[in-house]
């Protein structure tokens, strides 16, 4: 059975607390140098914060809205955009291995993507590694533990190996198709405040990409 590797992004891939440290510091001094960087670096965060709780999701269309009620005064949201898609800042917080490794994991089967978001930001997160994907295993949906048996019962021949730092997912994975493999990636924000779930033990824990590895090509 030829094996499926489905990979999240945000905390798997792609260092979302670095991004966002880069982008609100980029902010604070391309867009309002009038104002203290800590102060603007806050805002932004409690902005980002907020929109996470609501939607799930990070929006810059929303949030240069929110951005200019709060400073009263208005910024366009090309500027924002800039900086959202600068290619400096999404390449840097990449994770390390994770170029390597992916290229690695070409070799041992069908390298995929599920993550949830808006689909140009999380394009533009995988776009230095979107070459060593299969472009028709690339799901980057709304909401991912709605989307997620879907695309399970479509790769149902694949052997599945399902990445993600979200421990319930990973749960609702196992029990959804329980012949796949779960694999927690344990880092980014969430990595340690996740309650653990009775009856359920991933597959393998990593704090890298790397760790993983071995693991799938064993399998
Ligand atoms: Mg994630």
């Amino acid at each position: 059975m030829e094996k499926l590797i489905l990979l999240d992004i945000d905390n798997t891939l792609f260092d979302s607390l670095c991004y966002r440290k880069k982008l609100f510091e980029a902010i604070a001094k391309k867009i309002t140098p009038e104002k203290s960087q800590e102060e603007i670096e806050a805002l932004c965060q409690t902005i980002y914060e907020g929109h996470i709780a609501t939607t799930g999701l990070f929006d810059f269309k929303e949030f240069t809205k929110e951005f200019s009620k709060k400073l009263q005064r208005v910024v366009k949201e090309e500027d924002i955009a800039s900086l959202v898609f600068d290619t400096q800042i999404l390449k840097g917080c990449m994770y390390p291995e994770v170029k390597d490794v992916l290229l690695r994991m070409t070799k041992v089967g069908t390298v995929g993507i599920v993550s949830q978001g808006q689909e140009s930001m999380q394009r533009a997160k995988i776009k230095i590694i979107e070459k060593l994907l299969h472009p028709d295993k690339i799901y980057i949906k709304a909401n991912k533990k709605e989307a997620i048996d879907t695309i399970l019962k479509e790769n149902k021949d694949y052997k599945i190996i399902f990445i993600d730092d979200w421990l319930s997912l990973l749960h609702h994975v196992k029990q959804t198709a329980k012949q796949t493999i779960v694999i927690w990636s344990k880092r980014g924000r969430h990595a340690h405040g996740q309650l653990p779930i009775a009856g359920f033990e991933p597959d393998k824990i990593i704090t890298s990409l790397d760790q993983a590895l071995p693991f799938i090509e064993e399998i």
